[in-house]
């Protein structure tokens, strides 16, 4: 496995887990809030999860406070990691629950209208690009924070522990490291209120990482082999599986959506028809179909919706041959790809838009066998009004709807009278740096 840059581990990876156990066992008495630990799978949220495991079960009895795994499944997840990583939560209910620990799982997923396919085809989107991300914070950030939300309305406040480390990359280093910490470690999470954020491996570089993982099998049964052996596949390297509270974005990385059109190329995907998985390449291909209808002048819309001239939604027939090939992509893959629900929101969207008689994604769908009731569609969530206001304003002025997002929740929160002294250049000034940080993200970002 690769190593992190030359950092040379202060600590032997033996003592810097007896110090995370100790750390995380006084954080664990220290207060009331619920723990929520984000689970993606990936390598580095691994080992927090099982250092958490192992302390509760060497507690015994006086492990009381409940504590949430936390995954998420954007439904375009590469379908190996999505199997391994649904396994693993199974594995670690069960044992959580044989083994009598205050452990728990929960998987989250969008609803139809955050779904890729039902922003895509339903809403005519464009492929996502690194200039207009609109999928991570859809597909992603949203259904955790509803999730942790629930937490936090039922119990006041959680503490989230996540397998960020300072040497994964430089970017996240500075983050970290600008953050301001209190005595006992926990930071507040910039974005979700009452939400402390717990960084256990904050330290430890990969070497420890994988040396932990080598030496320790799983706690919840079996090894680590696969996880092992999935990194191998996707090529090695820092590639965790995407899942971040902290950063609204995750373009670049090896595990990721397979529908991705945010990099250049699927890195793990292809990782893992290199190495076998022949029977991939048929979502590769359509993933790189999907790339190019993005620049095709004749699939989209020369008129945006707020009706200025400039590349737009696709246009309807543009959205019923993808539709149309992500069911023929379904039926050859053999393994479902698109849900009743998110067909029957295609479906009202259309009927709002263009399909007066309210049948065209009916039709197409039991063309290939899938029979939907419109009823079953989710619609729209009326709870999250706002946010469908700021990302239609976003596709709009062709601008990232996170970063408009942002720069609301700035002046909402930190600026909420411009009257004040010192307000409006304060307001400035931070829309300044918002705008920077934005354009460093992207430049970060492999180009298309
Ligand atoms: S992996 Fe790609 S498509 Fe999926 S949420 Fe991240 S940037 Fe978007």
């Amino acid at each position: 496995m690769p190593t992190d840059p030359a950092i040379a581990p202060h600590q032997s990876s033996a003592s810097l887990n007896r110090s995370a156990q100790a750390s995380l066992e006084s954080l664990y008495f220290a207060d009331t809030r619920r723990w929520v630990v984000a689970f993606s799978g990936g390598k580095d949220s691994t080992v927090v999860l099982q250092l958490v495991f192992e302390m509760l079960v060497e507690l015994g009895d006086k492990a009381k406070k409940p504590v949430v795994v936390l995954s998420s499944d954007t439904r375009v997840e590469a379908p190996n990691v999505a199997a391994y990583v649904t396994d693993a939560l199974e594995k670690v209910e069960e044992s959580a629950r044989a083994l009598r620990i205050p452990l728990s799982t929960r998987l989250v997923e969008p609803s139809a209208s955050e779904s890729f396919w039902g922003k895509l085809i339903g809403k005519g989107y464009p492929p996502p690009s690194r200039w207009f991300r609109w999928c991570t914070s859809n597909m992603k950030i949203r259904p955790s924070r509803r999730a942790i939300d629930k937490i936090t309305r039922a119990h006041g406040s959680v503490i989230l522990l996540l397998g960020s480390r300072i040497t994964e990359s430089t970017q996240r280093g500075r983050t970290m490291q600008e953050r301001s910490i209190n005595s006992r470690g926990l930071n507040p999470h910039h974005e979700i209120p009452n939400a402390l954020v717990a960084t256990p491996i904050a330290e430890w570089t990969t070497d420890d990482v994988w040396e932990y993982l080598v030496n320790n099998p799983c706690p919840w049964g079996g090894n680590h082999g696969f996880l092992l052996s999935l990194y191998r596949q996707a090529g090695g390297g820092e590639c965790p599986v995407v899942f971040d509270l902290n950063t609204p974005s995750c373009g670049g990385s090896r595990f990721g959506c397979w529908t991705c059109t945010v990099v250049k190329e699927d890195k793990s995907l292809q990782g893992f028809i290199r190495s076998g998985e022949d029977h991939l390449q048929p979502l590769v291909d359509f993933r790189n179909w999907l790339v190019g209808l993005r620049d095709e002048p004749g699939y989209r819309s020369h008129v945006r919706r707020n009706g200025n001239a400039g590349p737009g939604p696709f246009l309807p027939a543009a959205r019923q041959e993808i539709l149309e090939s992500v069911l023929a992509l379904e039926e050859r893959m053999g393994f479902p790809l698109i849900t009743d629900e998110e067909l029957a929101y295609i479906q009202t969207e259309w009927s709002a838009e263009f399909d007066y008689q309210n049948q065209i994604a009916v039709r197409i769908a039991a063309k290939h066998g899938r029979m939907i009731t419109v009823s079953d569609a989710t619609g729209k969530d009326n709870s999250f009004a706002e946010h469908e206001m700021v990302e239609a304003a976003a596709l709009e002025a062709g601008i990232d709807p996170d970063l408009l997002r942002q720069a609301l929740d700035i002046r909402r929160k930190e600026f909420p009278s411009l009257d004040k002294w010192g307000a409006k250049t304060g307001f400035e000034r931070a829309l300044g740096d918002l705008v920077k940080k934005a354009a460093h993200q992207a430049e970060q970002t492999p180009p298309q």
